[in-house]
């Protein structure tokens, strides 16, 4: 079935991203809390139809580490994109100063098999992994969002495209990200996946604009320099070396999705029965809650 704007009732706002706003919304006919993300595009009404026909493959991206997609609709040159509401929000503004080792093997668990799942049943490559796009909820699941299917939709994007926290891999900096076809490789993903586990365990960006006079310093550090690594004093050798796979340099390196996943760090992910997912969101959004305050004050 189609959904359409009269079906919506408006609530708060949840979070503007580089292209627009998230808002809170109930679908009346549903009763089911939404997330309506909201992107203006200076299109004709062929590319806007273009792209919702693109963005129906999203129907078929079912999975538990997968935000759920209801559908998108578009009013004069906005596009209008419904998905599960996910009631903790983004894991960029949960991780505090670093979550715990048990914690970060269920996220990293959750990013590689949703990842696989987009690669293996539906040919899709993510393109943009970072923590902003992994979403949260009470549950304490783990799910992505905002992946590239739609062609129309990402060339629309692109011009806007800037931001000082680059995930993209080195090859993608230095311009090899295209291979004779044009195609992106899926290798890419597996080093944003690994700087966003960094991130997740540090609790900060590993390449902060603080520590670089400008962008090009910073992207030079990401093509020249070592890679980041897990810091010893928290974190297992077994996932440090999971890092590690994510993040080599030379894309052909790094670790597949089915290496990832037979790696020790998250077999013994999976043998845990007892990581407390829930308590540790509960204790997260407490956290934030407390920054915001602060920030008001
Ligand atoms: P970006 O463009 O930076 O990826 P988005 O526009 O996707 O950001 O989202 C902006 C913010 O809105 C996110 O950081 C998140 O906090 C919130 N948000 C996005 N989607 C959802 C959702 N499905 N449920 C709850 N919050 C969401």
């Amino acid at each position: 079935f189609a959904i359409n704007m009269e079906q919506f009732q408006l609530n708060e706002e949840l979070g503007k991203g580089n292209y627009g706003t998230v808002k809170k919304v109930l679908h009346k006919p549903t009763k089911v809390a939404m997330a309506m993300k909201e992107i203006r595009l200076e299109l004709d009404d062929a590319k806007l139809n273009a792209i919702i026909m693109e963005l129906d493959i999203l129907h078929r991206a079912v999975a538990p580490e997968i935000v759920e997609f209801y559908g998108a609709f578009f009013i004069e040159s906005c596009v209008y994109y419904c998905m599960e509401y996910m009631d903790a929000g983004s894991l960029d503004k949960l991780h505090g100063a670093g979550v715990p080792e048990d914690v970060l093997g269920r996220i990293a668990g959750s990013m590689v098999r949703g990842l696989k799942f987009l690669k293996d049943e539906l040919q899709i490559i993510h393109r943009d992994v970072k923590p902003t796009n992994v979403l949260v909820n009470k549950k304490g699941e783990i799910k992505l969002c905002d992946f590239g299917v739609s062609g129309q939709l990402e060339k629309s994007l692109a011009k806007t495209n800037i931001g000082c926290q680059s995930y993209m891999a080195p090859e993608r900096i230095k311009g090899e990200s295209q291979n004779n076809l044009g195609t992106y490789t899926v290798s890419s993903d597996v080093w944003s996946l690994g700087l966003s586990m960094i991130e997740i365990g540090l609790g900060q960006y590993p390449y902060p604009p603080e520590t670089y006079s400008n962008v090009f310093a910073q992207l030079t550090a990401i093509v020249h320099g070592d890679p980041p690594e897990l810091p010893e004093e928290k974190y297992s050798e077994e996932a440090r070396d999971w890092v590690r796979q994510c993040l080599a340099k030379k894309p052909e390196d790094r670790a597949s999705y089915a290496d990832l996943l037979d790696h020790p760090f998250l077999k013994r992910d999976r043998a845990r029965k007892d990581v407390d997912m829930v308590g540790w969101v509960r204790i997260a959004l407490e956290h934030r809650a407390k920054l915001a305050e602060v920030a008001q004050a």
